[in-house]
């Protein structure tokens, strides 16, 4: 705690304040529940700008009011796809470095699978493969996980 600077505190942002991350959010908590089922969804917080002409700080946190990492870059509402990637990297940040885990796991070769787009343009979670067994490949959509292997 530091006597001289009060830091403000976050605002949980309500339903339909951000649409595009609303919905992308959800698809993550959806592979959320099914990976680590203890945990509870995810959540947007905004912090007040350094300047007050820039837009809020919205942030991906653990229900608790944690995160890590950079707040969601604004422009990313600007279509469902782009505000999917963003809210994707943020939710990966904010559980991998609170929770110390990697997430989500890969279920043939347990590794850290990351978001990256598909053949068709959807983003699905993507693993590197293992060097014994099998190479890179992608899992599933994002939002699309489910809990078998796991
Ligand atoms: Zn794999």
């Amino acid at each position: 705690m530091c006597a001289f600077f009060d830091p403000p505190e976050p605002r949980r942002v309500a339903p339909g304040e951000y649409p595009a991350w609303d919905q992308a959010l959800a698809l993550l908590n959806r592979d959320l529940a099914v990976t680590l089922p203890r945990l509870e969804p995810l959540q947007l917080l905004a912090l007040p700008p350094y300047d007050a002409d820039e837009p809020e700080y919205v942030h991906v946190a653990l229900a608790n009011g944690e995160w890590h990492g950079n707040h969601l870059a604004p422009h990313s509402q600007d279509s469902p796809a782009s505000a999917l990637a963003s809210v994707a990297d943020a939710a990966q940040e904010t559980v991998v470095e609170r929770l110390w885990q990697a997430w989500p796991l890969c279920p043939e070769h347990d590794l850290g699978m990351h978001p990256r787009e598909d053949a068709e343009g959807r983003l699905s979670w993507w693993c590197a493969g293992g060097s014994r067994r099998g190479s890179a490949h992608v899992h599933a959509a994002v939002g699309a996980l489910d809990a078998s292997g796991t």
